[in-house]
């Protein structure tokens, strides 16, 4: 049986102010991303923008490090990285990464789920809070969940085997009740490939020790804050491993499914 989330409450805050009084100002709710995904998948490992370039375009986000060394979430300026032997913690400005998505992040929605819920029923309250389908949504769930099903990604060593190889042996971590942060995007579907199309969200948990890319969650309780994106900023790289990729492979959507779990 499907239980369905229940709003007591929801609070239009497009014209409050942000916590904490800051002026983002034009920046604010603008997607920018380093690379693609589809790049990713082609095993382009290795990117040329640093967490301190990151941070300057963004204080909200997600994405992996340099050689696929584990999953990067960023809440509030801060980025943490969940490696596939189980570290967790704050990195240094100077790593690089190959694929990240940033905004500095105003919610315009703010919703109450006090209903355990699904992860179909999430987003749909989502989707109803954002009911434009073609436009990017940053997602932010801060609360207490059933469970959380998380997988990070091993470092890779050159030469680089394709995403969907790395992917086939990723360790997964199941968590129990616990509370946390989980965050990220939806993006449209005209943009699967360049990103991932539908949901893609992190996990963080309250002690910032665990954590991981979402494969599968229940949430309990807590507070659902949802920004609209329609201004979007894509840094592609440079280098001869993106001059060489296959952007655009024919099983796109499978191995994008495959590789995020979704
Ligand atoms: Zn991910």
């Amino acid at each position: 049986m499907k239980l369905r989330c229940q709003s007591v409450g929801e609070i239009d805050s497009r014209s409050g102010a942000l916590g904490g009084g800051a002026d983002l100002g034009p920046r604010r709710n603008r997607l920018y991303q380093t690379s693609t995904m589809a790049a990713l998948l082609d095993a382009v490992y290795d990117g040329e923008t640093t967490l301190d370039e990151l941070l300057m375009h963004g204080n909200f986000g997600l994405g992996t490090f340099n050689a696929l060394d584990g999953e990067m979430i960023v809440n509030d300026s801060v980025i943490h990285q969940f490696r596939a032997d189980g570290q967790a913690g704050r990195v240094p400005g100077s790593l690089k990464t190959p694929f990240a998505c940033v905004t500095f992040f105003q919610p315009e929605k703010e919703y109450v789920i006090d209903t355990p819920c699904d992860k179909e029923g999430f987003e749909e309250i989502v989707n109803r809070l954002v009911d434009n389908p073609n436009l990017f949504a940053a997602v932010r769930f801060t609360g207490l969940f059933e469970k959380v099903e998380t997988r990070t990604v091993f470092c890779q060593c050159h030469p680089y085997p394709p995403m969907l190889e790395v992917v086939s042996r990723q360790p997964t971590m199941q968590l129990g009740s616990s509370s946390g942060t989980m965050l990220g995007f939806r993006t449209p579907p005209y943009m699967q490939g360049v990103n991932v199309a539908g949901y893609h969200l992190h996990f963080l948990t309250e002690d910032g020790r665990r954590g991981g890319h979402v494969t599968d969650y229940r949430v309990k309780q807590g507070r659902l804050e949802v920004g609209i994106i329609s201004d979007v900023e894509i840094q592609l790289p440079r280098t001869e491993q993106f001059a060489k990729a296959n952007l655009t492979p024919e099983n796109i959507h499978e191995a994008i499914r495959v590789a995020e779990g979704g």
